[in-house]
């Protein structure tokens, strides 16, 4: 028998050899860079502020008195706000006060989601490599994870993959799009294929959609409650911490038919009951901001996208540009890396520079195809892209 968090730290890996749970891969390695002062390309989080107009709202809302609870849904200024963002980028119905739940973040979203619905033994398919979290609370409901592989170099999944993935055993398919950490969009096609085996299966597609504003190259997002079949079979989860740079409020919400949405309700209301008031206002404002601001967005990763593609290249790395989110994953196989974990350690004293394992999102027992890969974070100034290109430059490993 093992303590739910013996099984969440064993099923991500975290128990170190004397069983003890270990901190993510994300304060294991944004702590090596504060130690050791190299440049952070590991944590994804951007080091500039968002837009001022959402900073600004935040500050009102707090002189205002908007300093209380909120509503167990979250405030309805939020939740109309994201019902129009739906309504204005994807053409999709929102209802704000049957359909929408505001949460701490896309985190709290994906927990209750999966917390309120997964029974113990129930199937998960997700694609792997895998967002850490993920992990972590399938483990926590007592789910099986059932992982649909992404391969390098391309990173796409296969569909029959997903066939064999999804069965009658099937609870939800989770997706993630644009994906952390490949950078894969998921096109229509997929998605329409998962929404059907749901249907089949009588199963539930959850999507991740936190990377949805930040594409590029002309690649358009995709949300599966956009396509035909998703209606009371979709839940859809986003954040503005990535969209507004303001990761640190986590605010973030569901999206769901009544049932799914009280379903999840009921768990959420328990875990934080609420969330940061004076910060749900400011984000309502972020969401109203005209198309210019998204698209520009963008563009600017776009180009710190193309900063450290080149930059890696040119260090030796061969890379894979990816189509979304703001990571690009590099394979050091010709640079002689052979295992990711122990080169990303090294990395500071050899180049001054933080990255991620790729390992550190695929299960143990199949970390083979991905030992000598590295995520790195391109949301970062221009300076400092241009800064770990030039160190990475003189890299030998
Ligand atoms: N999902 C994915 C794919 C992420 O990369 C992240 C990290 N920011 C999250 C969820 C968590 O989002 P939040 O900070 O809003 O909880
Ligand atoms: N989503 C960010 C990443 O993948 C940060 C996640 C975290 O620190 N939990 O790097």
């Amino acid at each position: 028998m093992h303590s739910p968090w013996e099984r969440t730290a064993a099923a991500v890996g975290l128990l170190d050899a004397t069983g003890s749970p270990q901190p993510t891969i994300f304060t294991e390695m944004s702590t090596l860079a504060q130690t050791t002062g190299a440049i952070n390309l590991g944590q994804g989080f951007p080091d500039e502020d968002g837009p001022v107009e959402v900073l600004e709202a935040a500050r009102q809302a707090i002189s205002d008195g908007v300093n209380q609870y909120s509503p167990g849904l979250g405030l309805p200024a939020l939740r109309e706000a994201i019902a129009a963002h739906q309504r204005r980028f994807y053409d999709i119905d929102v209802d704000p006060d049957r359909n929408v739940l505001v949460t701490a973040g896309a985190t709290e979203a994906l927990a209750a989601t999966l917390l309120a619905l997964v029974e113990p033994g129930d199937e998960v398919v997700v694609l792997e490599p895998t967002y850490d979290s993920y992990t972590a609370i399938i483990a926590l409901a007592q789910g099986r994870l059932v992982p649909v592989p992404l391969r390098a170099p391309d990173f796409q999944p296969d569909p029959d993959d997903l066939r064999a993935a999804v069965t009658d055993r099937t609870r939800i398919i989770l997706l993630n799009t644009p994906h952390n950490p490949t950078g894969t969009v998921l096109d229509a096609a997929f998605l329409d294929l998962a929404i059907e085996l749901a249907e089949h299966h009588d199963a539930l597609v959850v999507t991740d959609e936190v990377y949805e504003h930040l594409t590029f190259d002309g690649v358009r997002h995709i949300p599966a409650a956009s396509r035909p079949g998703a209606e009371n079979r979709v839940i859809t989860i986003s954040s503005a911490g990535k969209t507004f740079s303001t990761t640190g409020w986590k605010i973030g919400w569901l999206i769901a038919s009544p049932e799914l949405r009280d379903a999840v309700l009921a768990v959420k209301q328990f875990l934080t009951f609420v969330n940061g008031a004076p910060l749900q206002p400011a984000i309502a404002t972020g969401l109203a901001l005209p198309d210019g601001y998204f698209i520009g967005a963008a563009a600017t990763l776009e180009h710190k996208r193309d900063l450290l593609v080149n930059g890696l290249r040119t260090a030796g790395f061969a890379v894979t540009v990816p189509s979304g989110a703001y990571y690009v994953v590099a394979d050091g196989d010709n640079l002689g890396i052979t295992d990711a974990h122990a080169f990303c350690h090294s990395l500071p004293d050899l180049a001054g520079v933080v990255g991620i394992p790729l390992t550190a999102f695929v299960h143990p027992d199949r970390r083979e195809d991905y030992r000598t890969l590295v995520r790195f974070a391109f949301c970062k100034r221009e300076g400092i892209l241009e800064e770990a290109a030039s160190r990475l430059a003189g890299l030998r490993v």
